[in-house]
């Protein structure tokens, strides 16, 4: 299948590893010209080496904390001037999650931190980008948000808090939008196997003494697929929302989860 992407402009936030990562190596895989950023110039050199070798196309670069209104606007400005005609057509917006924990083992600084990594991250992205969708009449907006906003996870009350605020701007966004040819969704990691997966459950395992490989089966266990995502299926996903064909989904938001999340709808 043709997905129409060869030659569009994509810049993927948090694609040092994991999600983010599995995203930009598809994307580039389909010919998408391509900005990778993360907190860290020497972990993204890394990461476009991986997507170099994996797909021979080599992304350019925007290192910059998200969560810093200074240093996104940097990022956005360096993702602009990098890519051919100025315009960022893909936007996959993603960084790394909050801390775990139940809520009142968070004061008011960690909810502000968790805003600025989660929700501001993603608004400041779509302010300094959208205005150049909108005068060209195409767009993909695409937030990695979590499960968590269909069913929310007891121990990630930052996550629930900040990700379902994503998507009601996400799904705002999409009303607005549409009509100049612009869509934006979210899509949803259920348990999927990457550094933030591994840290939440050595989190698990240091507080009930189990081994973090029996944490992870505990999460399998959960899942009706009975094993833990791959980050190059979310990736899949994204892909193909990014493209050409899913030119008329807009306003959704899609669990990649292995049937974890048990709601109808
Ligand atoms: P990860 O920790 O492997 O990767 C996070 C990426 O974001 C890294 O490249 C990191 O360098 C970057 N990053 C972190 N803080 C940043 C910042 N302030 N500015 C710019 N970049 C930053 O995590 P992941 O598992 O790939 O998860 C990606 C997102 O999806 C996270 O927000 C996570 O909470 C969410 N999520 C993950 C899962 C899962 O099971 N892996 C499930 C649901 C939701």
């Amino acid at each position: 299948m043709d997905l129409g992407l060869k030659g569009k402009r994509g810049l993927v936030s948090g694609a040092s590893s994991g999600l983010g990562l599995a995203a930009a190596k598809t994307l580039a895989a389909e010919g998408v010209q391509l900005v990778i950023n993360s907190r860290s110039e020497f972990r993204l050199e890394q990461a476009a080496a991986e997507i170099e070798k994996a797909t021979g196309v080599k992304p350019m670069l925007a290192a910059g904390d998200l969560s810093k209104e200074s240093e996104r606007r940097k990022v956005i400005e360096s993702a602009l001037d990098q890519v051919e005609g100025g315009v960022i057509d893909i936007l996959v917006s993603n960084a790394g999650g909050p801390p775990p924990g139940a809520f009142l083992e968070h004061d008011s600084k960690l909810f502000e931190e968790a805003a600025g990594l989660v929700l501001d991250s993603a608004v400041g992205l779509t302010h300094g980008l959208l205005p150049k969708m909108i005068e060209q009449n195409w767009g993909r907006l695409i937030y990695i948000t979590s499960v968590g906003v269909l069913q929310p996870i007891d121990a990630l009350i930052l996550s629930n808090t900040y990700r379902s605020a994503v998507t009601g701007f996400c799904k705002t966004i999409s009303n607005t939008y549409a009509q100049h040819g612009i869509t934006a969704n979210c899509v949803c990691p259920g348990y999927t196997a990457t550094e933030r997966l591994n840290n939440l459950a050595e989190k698990t395992a240091s507080e009930t003494g189990k081994l973090v490989t029996q944490v992870i089966e505990d999460y399998a266990a959960l899942i009706p697929a009975r094993r833990v995502g791959k980050p190059e299926e979310l990736a899949s996903l994204i892909t193909f929302l990014a493209s050409e064909r899913a030119g008329y989904i807009t306003g959704t938001s899609i669990p990649v989860d292995g049937g974890l999340h048990k709601g109808l709808l």
